[in-house]
């Protein structure tokens, strides 16, 4: 790896601006010639104002880039779109057309987020302010929305002479894709693989993930590549047992989960187990505006998707207000709550929480990861009380973990897909913890890959 500000650079290079060695801000730059690409443009998650400062400040001026490749629409991915657009960025946004429709809905919700944010902070005098006045306004959102360019799978595009384009479904949430990249330079090609985020084998529902053809540069990400997921069965058994035992009680199962890609793939399971008698049946219902508006899409997309034929499921009812939701979640009979704010940081789960959380007849079921300093690693804790909302709340209701949910490839996954790449000149691994990442490269080593690095964020590789 080469300092980045020690270059005077001829040949293309990659150098890394985001998610390495974490997994949040997702952003790479390429440089080919005069052109400047950028692979991704995540949201930079962690303390608020370092979280801010690196959302807002960019490395390198907008304004110069032509192009961005958005592999899909996870905030982690394209949140920081708007902020690149409102700070000079012109050019087209490529990704699949199902990653056009779903970063909108995204992006306009994080904004009315923010928006909202930052109105409550100023009526109330709130000294997080500053903090949380809103990077990017709905304009700039839509603004970001006006130059995406849909590319299909499987069609190879032109980008400009010196860049070629093409994406495969990456198999994690729909719309989502590998970007396998051509650059020409000085009379040379040089293959680029960007993973984005790779999905899990053999899960119904969403594609499958692709097996890895050898590159110059393989980018991959890195998430859970030390660890394995639960099996489908082993997380039916959990989660029945668990089912059963809060019916049994007469309380209500509450599951925080992310709104886009988590939400889509427990409804799946929870409909099937329940249709095949795994699970008993209970009314599921969904507490998240986001999702309903991307259940929408989905069902758009059906052809890409494996959906469950509807004779004998049961039926998935979408909040819209938060009072339709509190009237259900107060009412005595047992049910399944999905409620946005998948680490509990935010979202509706919390007014499910603030109801339930004491009630021992409850359980909580958590299915993302859980960030160190999040409520939901709280939840995790032995511990009799936990604190949110200013105040400690007696955690009387069963907390539970099931991993195998993730859209995510765990390291199996990631052995078996890479296995074919493994003449790969350069493999650098990102979006990953560094255990996570080093276990991968561990096994990626023994699977023959000569050159596995784990760049540090402003780490620069050249294609020679
Ligand atoms: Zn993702």
């Amino acid at each position: 790896m080469i300092p980045y500000s020690t270059l005077t650079m001829t040949e293309p290079s990659v150098t890394f601006w985001g998610a390495a060695q974490s997994v949040t801000g997702s952003m790479h730059l390429i440089e080919v010639g005069s052109r400047r690409l950028l692979l991704d443009c995540g949201l930079v998650r962690g303390r608020r104002d370092e979280g801010r400062r690196r959302s807002t400040s960019f490395p390198f001026d907008p304004a110069s880039l032509d192009a961005v490749v958005l592999s899909h629409a996870h905030t982690d991915h394209c949140g920081n779109l708007p902020n690149l657009v409102h700070q000079g960025f012109r050019g087209p946004i490529y990704c699949t057309p199902a990653t056009c429709e779903l970063a909108a809905l995204m992006l306009a919700d994080s904004s009315r987020i923010q928006d909202e944010g930052a109105v409550v902070a100023s009526i109330v005098g709130s000294a997080d302010a500053e903090e949380t006045s809103h990077p990017y306004s709905r304009g700039d959102a839509r603004r970001t929305v006006d130059r995406f360019v849909p590319v299909p799978y499987e069609t190879d595009f032109a980008v400009c002479d010196e860049v070629r384009l093409r994406f495969v479904d990456a198999g994690h949430i729909l719309g989502s894709a590998v970007s396998m990249l051509t650059l020409s330079h000085g009379g040379r090609t040089h293959r680029v693989t960007f993973t984005g985020d790779l999905g899990r084998r053999g899960v119904p529902f969403l594609s499958s993930p692709p097996q890895i053809p050898p590159a110059d540069l393989l980018i991959c990400e890195s998430t859970y590549g030390g660890r394995r997921h639960d099996t489908l069965e082993a997380m039916a058994a959990k989660l029945g047992q668990v089912v059963r035992a809060a019916l049994s009680r007469g309380g209500k199962i509450l599951i925080p989960s992310f709104s886009l890609g988590r939400t889509q793939v427990v409804l799946h399971f929870l409909q099937l187990w329940m249709r095949d008698g795994i699970l008993p049946r209970l009314p599921i219902y969904v507490d998240s505006p986001l999702a309903a508006n991307i259940a929408l899409v989905y069902h758009r997309y059906g052809d890409a998707l494996e959906h469950l034929p509807a004779a004998g499921l049961p039926s998935v009812h979408y909040f819209r207000s938060p009072e339709e939701a509190r009237e259900v979640s107060m009412a005595s009979e047992p049910c399944i709550i999905v409620a946005s704010g998948g680490m509990c940081d935010g979202g509706r789960i919390l007014q499910h929480l603030r109801l339930h959380i004491d009630d021992p007849r409850c359980s909580i079921v958590l299915v993302s990861y859980q960030a160190p300093q999040s409520l939901g690693a709280q939840l995790l804790q032995r511990r009799p009380t936990v604190r949110f909302h200013g105040r400690q709340w007696n955690k009387w209701a069963e907390v539970v973990s099931i991993s195998g949910f993730s859209g995510h490839a765990d390291q199996d996954d990631f052995l078996a897909l890479l296995a074919p790449a493994a003449a790969t000149g350069k493999v650098c691994l990102v979006h990953g913890e560094p255990p996570q990442a080093m276990a991968l490269a561990e096994g990626l080593r023994q699977l023959g890959f000569t050159d596995v690095a784990i760049p540090s964020r402003q780490d620069r590789v050249c294609l020679t």
